[in-house]
């Protein structure tokens, strides 16, 4: 056995514990689980931290973002993807981009859009790396959503606003689900579900959770 095969038996080993936890922590929906399992979430970080990857912990992914805990982005999917079948889904945050990749798994066309173009640059070349091919980028300001692409039959925010964008209400389709952390004072944030009705929108507080800040502008 070569060391590449060596190294690559070891995360299959970890990512496996991963999957175990996640049922562990009550994720049920198969495809979500399968969708993580074929994702290699040691890519999507430095060298230095890759041993680390498989932890259920959030972890720096420079510029002072992180990338989500694994919990947190099977739940954030599981509550996005239900029984819908989902086509065209836009994701704000793309951060290390494997939110990104494993929405790509599960739903026909994902676009994400990033603020930092490092990180816009770097998720965007690893995607194209790994062959996921479904997946449109922007450097932007989320706040704007991404108007030439909408509407979106799902919205997933991965940074919190103190409140819901207009932009991104305006551009959820109706039927469509948005799941977004909202920023409450000192830090306290809860995620909410927004659903899109004929006459209106359903919003509901679901559980707290901690996201970096939504920021506006690029940079
Ligand atoms: N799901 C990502 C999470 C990254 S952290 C991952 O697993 O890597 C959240 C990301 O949201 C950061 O990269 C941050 O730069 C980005 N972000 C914050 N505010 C934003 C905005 N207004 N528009 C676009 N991206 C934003």
């Amino acid at each position: 056995m070569n060391s590449i095969q060596g190294i690559g038996m070891t995360s299959r080993r970890t990512r496996e514990r991963m999957i175990n936890r996640l049922i562990d922590q009550g994720i049920t929906n198969h495809k979500i689980l399968e969708a993580m399992r074929n994702v290699p979430r040691h890519l999507f970080m430095d060298d230095a931290l890759a041993s680390r990857a498989y932890e259920d912990t959030a972890l720096p992914i420079g510029h002072g973002q992180t990338i989500s805990q694994p919990y947190i982005v099977a739940k954030m999917t599981e509550l996005l993807v239900d029984q819908r079948h989902l086509k065209n889904v836009l994701e704000i945050g793309t951060g290390c981009g494997y939110q990104t990749a494993v929405l790509a798994q599960l739903i026909a066309h994902v676009n994400t859009v990033e603020r930092i173009y490092p990180l816009y640059k770097q998720a965007k070349d690893r995607l194209w790396e790994l062959k996921i091919r479904n997946v449109s980028y922007l450097h932007s300001d989320g706040g704007w959503g991404w108007q030439d692409k909408a509407p979106f039959d799902g919205i997933l925010v991965a940074a919190a606003p103190p409140e819901i964008p207009e932009k991104l209400l305006e551009q959820l389709a109706v039927g469509g689900i948005m799941l977004i952390p909202i920023g409450k004072e000192h830090g306290v944030q809860e995620l909410q579900r927004v659903i899109r009705t004929p006459s209106g929108y359903e919003i509901e507080c679901l559980e707290p959770v901690s996201f970096v800040p939504f920021l506006s502008g690029k940079s």
